[in-house]
């Protein structure tokens, strides 16, 4: 199974790759800020609880994500792999993804850090606000997301490095460039698992 971390800060495209890679590879996706947001339209309680979060630009508890994660996970049926975008967003999320990949006899595959200047990610997360209309896009909430991805996201990247799962891929330029490196990251990593 080809099981993907997308990762980089808000804005990186994690989105945007995450799709094109579905359809190439055919493999699910997970979006955990997707999740949420589902959630928070059909007005449950997990949504309510979110939402008081995601209003203030912080993360949902972990312990919460992570049965989320493996309940959206189990869901799935005959999987050919899993893109996880958006999880794990801290270490403690890392640890589990990884315990709860091994209790299934998987693993991560690769870790995919889309690396985007912070001058550009606040460019793109603007717009994507005005466009879109979502409301944690404020420049307000934005500096808070930002400021928490440095603070309790960032450190997976050492963290993936050590777990030899590390690639990194330039997310500035042509969208079909970048899609280009993303999967000979890929390819490259199923060939090294072989
Ligand atoms: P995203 O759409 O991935 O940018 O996520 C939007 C918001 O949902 C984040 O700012 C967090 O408040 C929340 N969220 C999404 N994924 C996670 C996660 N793995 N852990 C904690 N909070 C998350």
């Amino acid at each position: 199974m080809l099981n993907i971390v997308i990762f980089g800060a808000p804005g990186s495209g994690k989105g945007t790759q995450s799709e094109k890679i579905v359809e190439k590879y055919g493999i699910n996706h997970i979006s955990t800020g997707d999740v949420l947001r589902a959630e928070i339209k059909n007005g449950t309680e997990l949504g309510k609880t979110a939402k008081s979060y995601i209003d203030q630009g912080q993360l949902i508890p972990d312990e919460l994500m992570i049965d989320i994660l493996a309940s959206v996970f189990d869901s799935f049926q005959d999987s050919k792999g899993v893109i996880f975008d958006g999880f794990p967003r801290t270490i403690a999320q890392a640890e589990a993804l990884k315990k709860m990949l091994a209790e299934r006899k998987q693993s991560v595959s690769v870790m995919l850090d889309l690396d985007v200047p912070e001058e550009e990610l606040m460019v793109r997360l603007i717009k994507r606000g005005k466009d879109s209309g979502r409301a944690d896009d404020n420049e307000e909430t934005i500096k808070k997301r930002l400021a928490v991805y440095h603070s309790q996201t960032s450190p997976l990247i050492d963290w993936y490095k050590k777990e030899g799962q590390y690639q990194h891929i330039k997310g500035l330029g042509k969208l079909e460039e970048i899609f280009a490196d993303v999967c000979t990251a890929i390819n490259s990593s199923v060939v090294s698992s072989k």
